[in-house]
């Protein structure tokens, strides 16, 4: 199979949905891989390493989505790019259709495959390639908060971890899922006193084996919200009603009575913010201040690590991508029930439920 990787084209997008090594497994599974001049070279992937790893550097987008069988890429494809898609051809990416009915009607217009990575599930009832962007957002939701207590920053100054003879930050995250557990990581890492807050008893019971002592899990009431946000430095908002719009489980007057300086990191914000102070914002202005709150809502926070997003994103999505080469996309979805639930637009209609019912197309 031919399988065409163009740049991506989204404003401030660098990741790229293809690495060096992911090409090489390409190629050594007797494939053969187009990749756009430079496609790579914002993070560190230079054309001489997709050359090396077998892949054709090709100038323009044009040619490879003119000539390739299935396109690999992240962002969901810009109006030109679906303009150029195909029936026959396999798109493989993040769609997020429910919310976006102008990129919905031109891949039906276009007729071709189009497999959302958000939606391909795993055994575990999981969605594999999205967790990897939690993962991410999860981590960096402290590294942010962090470097937003400091006073330059507008914070108030407090150091996570503390020195020996000061206590450390408290950090509240809520929301012990992906998102939930890579931050408390990474704020135990830093020696801060961390407490997690969810409504599922086995999730916390779960967190309580995985952190040993070493977070408080507790159960999500308004009265520990309440509680453990008048006493946090930083607050990290990660829950998810799969499906839904977040609920607003910090309202205006828990903000109100945080302390001054401390900072909230609503990494939910692409489900619409899980308080009700957050509104989207960008690595290129990332924060805002309500009552001395300083506000992180970033809804792309992967993108400020494209180089590791890249990576990450590749581990997932290789194992099926190569699937699909290999055995083509319709056998290898009748072989496997979890990537089928990838498959989102197929031959001019819609085949995913969910956004079926947000958009009210043809199944
Ligand atoms: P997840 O499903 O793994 O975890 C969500 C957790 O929230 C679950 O454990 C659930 O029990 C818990 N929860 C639900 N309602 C709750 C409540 N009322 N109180 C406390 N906990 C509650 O989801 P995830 O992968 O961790 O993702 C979390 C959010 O982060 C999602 O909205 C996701 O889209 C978002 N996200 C954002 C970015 C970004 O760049 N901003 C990147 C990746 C993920």
């Amino acid at each position: 199979m031919l399988i065409g990787v163009p740049k991506e084209i989204k404003n401030h997008e660098y990741r790229i949905g293809l690495t060096p090594a992911a090409v090489k497994e390409y190629v050594t599974h007797g494939h053969q891989v187009m990749v756009q001049t430079n496609g790579g070279a914002a993070i560190g992937f230079t054309d001489e390493q997709y050359i090396a790893a077998g892949a054709q550097i090709v100038d323009s987008a044009e040619k490879i989505f003119a000539e390739a069988d299935m396109i690999v890429k992240v962002k969901e494809p810009q109006p030109n790019e679906c303009k150029m898609l195909r029936k026959g051809q396999t798109l493989y990416t993040y769609l997020h259709l429910a919310p976006d009915p102008q990129q919905t009607e031109l891949l039906i217009a276009s007729g071709a495959t189009c497999i959302a990575y958000e939606t391909v599930t795993d055994a575990r009832g999981g969605l594999p390639l999205l967790a990897p962007m939690s993962e991410v957002a999860g981590r960096m939701s402290i590294q942010a908060g962090a470097h937003y207590l400091e006073k330059a920053h507008g914070g108030s100054g407090t150091l996570l971890g503390g020195v020996p003879g000061v206590a450390p930050g408290k950090v509240l995250v809520v929301g012990g899922g992906v998102v939930g557990t890579h931050a408390a990581k990474m704020a135990v890492g830093l020696g801060a006193e961390v407490t997690i807050l969810d409504r599922s008893i086995p999730r916390l019971r779960e967190l309580d084996d995985i952190f040993r002592g070493t977070v408080k899990t507790v159960y999500s009431t308004v009265d520990a919200i309440e509680h453990y946000s008048e006493r946090a430095d930083l607050v990290v908002g990660a829950v998810l009603i799969p499906g839904a719009a977040a609920p607003k489980l910090l309202t205006r007057e828990h903000i109100r009575n945080m302390k001054e300086g401390s900072v909230v990191v609503d990494v939910a914000i692409d489900q619409g913010g899980c308080f009700e102070t957050s509104r989207a914002t960008t690595h290129q202005d990332p924060v805002y201040v309500i009552d001395n709150v300083v506000h992180y809502c970033v809804a792309n926070m992967p993108g400020g690590v494209a180089r590791t997003s890249t990576m990450a994103l590749n581990n997932a999505t290789l194992p099926f991508g190569l699937a699909l080469a290999n055995k083509g996309p319709k056998q290898a979805m009748l072989d496997d029930v979890h990537l089928l639930n990838g498959l989102n637009v197929h031959e001019g209609k819609v085949t995913y439920k969910a956004v079926v019912d947000a958009l009210g197309k043809q199944l």
